[in-house]
């Protein structure tokens, strides 16, 4: 069977009040059904451009083209990261377990230690970001990510096993501008099953 050759907004793996009160109803529909929506429509209407030059012979700018589609696409496979790597209160929250545990302990000193330095990291990202918890298999450590925009600071081949979207659309209409309360509240949907299963993925 052919892949398909276009993205597809996925869809969420809980229904859209199940993360309250960390994110309203409201929050998240908005979030996922037009920011993350509005990606998945850029990237292919691009990719259809590209199409289209290609087959007319037509040029197009290069430079320009790959770096909207470079923000596009990046924040496509990042919010689908994001959706996965939280669960609704219950399901998510509390500890990292596992392999997941071990390596954080070894990395940071305590679990304590990451969630400082991960929380910093998502706080203090410049204009609209995202931080994100990677793993290098060069050195076997877990490295924190501060990328900007959709696209920036991102260490190449470095498999992403968590990230918190720190852009306004994420969290404006629950917390205003108070970026550093979303954060916090993110801690209590963080779905570490998941995030422990990216890393034993990786490791095996
Ligand atoms: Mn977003």
């Amino acid at each position: 069977m052919e892949k398909a050759k276009f993205y597809t907004l996925p869809q969420l793996p809980y229904r859209y009040d199940e993360l309250q009160p960390y994110v309203s109803q409201e929050q998240l529909t908005l979030h996922h059904q037009k920011h993350h929506q509005a990606y998945v429509n850029s990237a292919n209407a691009i990719l259809e451009r590209l199409d289209k030059a290609r087959k007319e012979g037509t040029d197009f700018d290069v430079k320009a083209t790959l770096k909207e589609l470079s923000f596009h696409i990046g924040g496509h496979l990042l919010h689908s990261l994001f959706w996965t790597n939280i669960a609704p209160p219950g399901k998510g929250g509390g500890k990292p377990t596992g392999t997941l545990s071990t390596a954080l302990e070894k990395e940071f000193g305590s679990f304590e230690r990451f969630k400082k330095e991960f929380s910093l990291a998502a706080t203090s990202v410049e204009g609209s970001g995202w931080a994100a918890l990677s793993f290098c298999r060069q050195t076997n450590r877990p490295i924190i990510m501060q990328i900007e925009k959709h696209n920036t600071n991102v260490y190449p081949m470095f498999t992403i096993l968590m990230v918190i979207d720190v852009w306004e659309h994420a969290y404006y209409l629950d917390y205003k501008n108070e970026r550093a309360k979303f954060v916090d509240a993110f801690w209590n949907i963080v779905n570490w099953d998941e995030v422990n299963k990216r890393l034993e993925r990786i490791l095996k």
